[in-house]
């Protein structure tokens, strides 16, 4: 039998001392240990790696303690803009959402963008009148809503800083969510869910929902999911990066994925992390960061769940 194996991540980042109780640590591992487990539940049970990152990235969303979906950051605006892509590796469709509001599950909405529409990327209310069409349920912004997060909106909404989640100045709680999965047929897929940065505006998108930055997935290759200063994973075109190292240079995954988040990226200001797996089912996990909120199992008995480097 192959080897399957899936991989997720809640976002990289600076952990500033004493934010981090043990009991918000056991909490975090466990919000990991179950999108973890619902992923490979589904693999376990013969799922697509499609299913599988598109039930854990749910999971992730759910979870108010991460940047995406319920707990969503704040935008200047007091709102929450999400944004959100998932690929295919099998047969390179692909969907993506971006500037959306109100809707539950963004990740959930992508693969309809990438099954139900003749589209890649849908953004902002056209993307909201596709959801309608699809009777999706608008949540309240209550939903969204997170104490934590409008505080770290509160300390800055009248400036014109944007502030990453993950940014080294103050705040702790990082939380970009993401899920690249290898299934029993070897075939792979990735998929990234965002509520962006703290008090952005404009109209701000980051690399979570462009295909080939944040989220990128090829059979030929490796499925990747990225998380970190976006603006410079769209320079780097950083998921699709790791893929053409291995493509044109032969990289192993590990490798590829070593170049780019510990020396590429880095050469251009940009920190962060991804996650990958390719259609044997290896796993890779690099960040450049103090930790990356991360788990990994897979059918050889791999099974992780860390916050900081080892
Ligand atoms: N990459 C995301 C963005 O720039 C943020 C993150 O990963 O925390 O929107």
């Amino acid at each position: 039998m192959k080897t399957f194996s899936i991989a997720i991540h809640g976002g990289a980042g600076t952990l500033v001392k004493g934010m981090m109780t043990p009991e918000l640590e056991a909490k975090y591992k466990d919000a990991l240990k179950d999108a973890l487990d619902a992923g490979y539940y589904l693999l376990e049970n013969g799922g697509t790696a499609v299913d599988a990152v598109e039930v854990a990235v749910k999971s992730l969303e759910d979870s108010h303690l991460f940047n995406a979906g319920k707990g969503s950051v704040f935008t200047a605006e007091e709102t929450h803009e999400m944004d959100a892509s998932i690929m295919d590796g099998k047969t390179l469709n692909a969907g993506a959402v971006s500037l959306i509001t109100g809707i539950k599950n963004p990740v959930s909405l992508a693969r309809d963008v990438m099954e139900k529409s003749e589209h890649v990327f849908l953004a902002g209310e056209g993307a909201m009148r596709f959801a309608e069409g699809l009777n999706y349920h608008i949540e309240d912004a209550n939903y969204f809503y997170d104490d934590f997060r409008h505080k770290q909106w509160l300390e800055i909404k009248d400036t014109d800083s944007f502030q990453l989640d993950h940014s080294t100045k103050k705040d702790s709680k990082f939380g970009t969510v993401g899920a690249v999965a290898c299934d029993h047929d070897g075939n792979i897929a990735a998929a990234t869910s965002t509520g962006g940065m703290t008090n952005k505006k404009w109209g701000r998108v980051g690399d979570s929902p462009m295909i080939g930055a944040g989220n990128y997935a090829n059979n030929k290759t490796c499925a990747v999911s990225c998380t970190g200063s976006g603006e410079f994973f769209i320079r780097g075109v950083v998921a699709y990066d790791v893929s053409c190292l291995m493509e044109h240079k032969n990289m192993s995954l590990k490798d590829a994925s070593n170049e780019v988040i510990n020396k590429r990226i880095l050469e251009i200001g940009g920190d962060g992390g991804l996650i990958a797996v390719d259609s044997q089912g290896n796993i890779a996990m690099p960040f450049n960061t103090e930790g990356m909120y991360r788990a990994s199992k897979s059918s050889i008995g791999i099974e992780t769940v860390s916050i900081y480097k080892n």
